[in-house]
């Protein structure tokens, strides 16, 4: 059993923040949930990764909620994180086997439209939305909050499955690179090539380094913290996991959202009504009696 975990940190020279994640039980719980296929798990992976990294953004009650809508068979895929790093995500087709080594049927030719929310307590504070086509979500996510929120961002993701359907991760990890002020574009366009050379892409995979030896090891491929370790400071963030924020209350409050008539109809078909949780699939059964008499 692997702890996930998300670390943040800040390097002087260059003035950049990074994060650094095991996602290995996240991206396992998450596929599980979806019964998604390894090629489907790939990109539910990749974006699930993605989401736990950007939570060392976030502060207090804020969430960012992604949506990635790929005009190829991938269709839609939701995420959304909270600073604790609750992560949960959601894909339209989480089986795409036949389309594993084709990503234009994959993720379309189109571009795709990708939308990123933050909010707090259900109050947008802010919003954007690209049109990109680097045909993998990682890829697409750098693209947003370079242009959308205008800092220059990277983000990479590795996963690794093995052939055991209950615990179907072997490893799963991310890093995420963001310019901070101050910082030489030419420098971070360098630093950010090394996070899809190979050698930082096997460090990333690595399952016998433990943890923090990994983070060196990457730190050190980056550059960052070869000679001089007092040039990063790092410190644990979140435990990520696949948590979702659905209750018995949320759902009862989607199914108040009928006009009474509908609901009338519906409880006289079935006396008890199950409905699910997109995200988790959890169930949850009511009856007519959990609802005012109109
Ligand atoms: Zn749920």
């Amino acid at each position: 059993m692997t702890n996930d975990t998300l670390i943040r940190g800040l390097s002087r020279r260059p003035p950049l923040r990074f994060a650094f994640a095991d996602t290995t039980a996240l991206c396992r719980d998450g596929i599980i949930a979806h019964d998604a296929d390894p090629a489907g798990g790939a990109v539910l992976s990749e974006v699930l990764t993605v989401a736990a990294l950007t939570a060392v953004l976030l502060e207090g009650d804020e969430r960012y909620s992604f949506r990635y809508g790929y005009r190829g068979a991938a269709g839609v895929l939701l995420a959304d994180v909270n600073a604790r790093c609750d992560v949960r995500g959601l894909p339209s087709h989480p089986h795409l086997e036949e389309y594993a080594h084709d990503p234009d049927a994959c993720f379309g030719k189109e571009d795709a439209l990708i939308s990123v929310v933050k909010s707090e307590n259900g109050k947008v504070l802010n919003s954007g939305q690209i049109s990109c086509g680097m045909a993998s979500p990682a890829g697409d996510a750098s693209m947003f909050f370079s242009m959308s929120d205008q800092i220059e961002t990277e983000f990479v993701t590795e996963v690794r499955f093995r052939p055991e359907p209950s615990d179907p991760v072997a490893v799963a990890a991310g890093f995420m690179l963001q310019a901070m002020p101050g910082c030489d574009l030419e420098e971070f366009a360098r630093t950010r090539e090394i996070l899809h050379t190979p050698e930082f892409r096997t460090t990333l995979l690595d399952r016998e380094l433990p943890l923090e030896k990994k983070l060196r090891r990457l730190l050190t491929l980056l550059k960052l913290a070869a000679e001089d370790s007092a040039n990063v400071s790092y410190q644990f963030a979140a435990t990520p996991g696949f948590r979702c924020s659905c209750s018995r209350e949320s759902m009862k409050r989607a199914l108040l959202t009928l006009p009474p008539e509908e609901r009338k109809q519906l409880f006289s078909e079935k006396p008890v009504v199950n409905v699910s949780c997109q995200f988790c699939r959890k169930s949850y059964s009511f009856t007519a009696d959990d609802f005012p008499k109109s």
